[in-house]
């Protein structure tokens, strides 16, 4: 069997977090080795204009934005392979992390930046659709949808949250929930069903989302979850809300996890349960969720990553 690459800084994940990361811990001289995982570049790929990152007042694609952090990455020296980790042993150290095809490492500190998906409905459409109408982020969005109509899917506190903020650009904001019911805290349902611009389909799923890339999304078929009814609804954007799923399986009983599978870490810190394992980026925050905050916590993943190894006379 080959021998495994050592590293002192192995980086899973390759958004805003991991190639942060990657570019303070290049700085620093610790070499670092990213595995870019199955989307490189993370979740910022899937998106189009990103107007919210500072530094860029015209705004800019998603994924030049992440061409440009993997560039300043790669100009201190670190080194990116196109792979996922399969497994990983965080039970003693050096940390040892089995990939797909790149055969295995071993590092002295890992940091995981693996980041959270968003959960999808599983329709072509919606993947076909993806940032030219379809979003799964109104923070990032919102302001392409100024004055047209709106859907958002889901009736948990994400999509109460994401319906209200979508008010200051819509002129109408439907929410579509498969339930009579919502799932979302009493406080923010009553906000959302108080606001005049939002509206509810209850016992509703989206079957289909209608439109192409060059004219954005025209309408969605709703299908009634009590008759079966289907209609058309027509709508030009639509924003899924129906929960993150946080990229934690290979730590599963490694690392401690809360009840949802998001890293913990200790309060304003990126340490996780094990020392010398690191966590930033959407992997560890359920709230913010931001390519800014992302990108931040990297940085403070990195400086930790530096110290702890410094400190251990590396
Ligand atoms: P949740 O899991 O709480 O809610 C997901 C919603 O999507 C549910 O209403 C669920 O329906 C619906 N859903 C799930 N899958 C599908 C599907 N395939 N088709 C249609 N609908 C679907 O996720 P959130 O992202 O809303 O929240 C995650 C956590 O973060 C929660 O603990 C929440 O309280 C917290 N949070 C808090 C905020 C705040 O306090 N301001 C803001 C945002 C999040 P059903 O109800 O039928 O299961």
């Amino acid at each position: 069997m080959a021998e495994p690459h050592e590293v002192q800084v192995l980086i899973l994940g390759s958004g805003p977090a991991g190639l942060t990361a990657a570019i303070y811990a290049a700085r620093a001289q610790l070499a670092p080795v990213v595995l870019e995982g199955m989307q490189p570049g993370g979740q910022l790929t899937i998106t189009t204009e990103v107007e919210n990152f500072p530094g860029f007042p015209e705004g800019i694609q998603g994924p030049e934005l992440m061409d440009r952090m993997r560039a300043q990455a790669q100009r201190f020296g670190a080194i990116l392979h196109f792979t996922q980790a399969t497994q990983v042993d965080l039970s003693r150290r050096p940390f040892r992390v089995v990939t797909e095809d790149q055969g295995e490492f071993v590092a002295r500190a890992l940091i995981v930046a693996t980041g959270a998906s968003a959960k999808l409905l599983g329709l072509p459409a919606e993947k076909e659709l993806m940032g030219y109408g379809v979003s799964a982020c109104a923070t990032c969005d919102g302001f392409f949808f100024k004055d047209k109509e709106v859907v958002v899917v889901g009736g948990g506190d994400t999509a109460m949250e994401e319906a209200l903020f979508l008010t200051r650009y819509a002129t109408k904001v439907t929410v579509i929930h498969r339930r009579d019911q919502l799932r979302a805290s009493r406080i923010m349902q009553e906000r959302a069903k108080a606001h005049p611009k939002i509206s509810f389909l209850w016992n509703a799923v989206v079957a289909d989302i209608l439109g192409s890339r060059e004219r954005g999304v025209e309408a969605v078929v709703v299908e009634d979850t009590v008759s079966g009814r289907r209609t058309t609804y027509p709508t030009q954007g639509v924003f899924l809300a129906i929960g993150h799923q946080p990229n934690t399986a290979v730590f599963s009983g490694q690392l401690a996890l809360d009840q949802q599978g998001y890293i913990l870490t200790q309060p304003g810190s990126t340490r996780t349960s094990v020392a010398g394992v690191f966590a930033c980026g959407d992997v560890q925050d359920k709230v913010f969720r931001q390519a800014v905050t992302a990108a931040g916590s990297g940085c403070m993943a990195a400086m930790e990553a530096e110290r702890f190894l410094a400190e251990e006379g590396g």
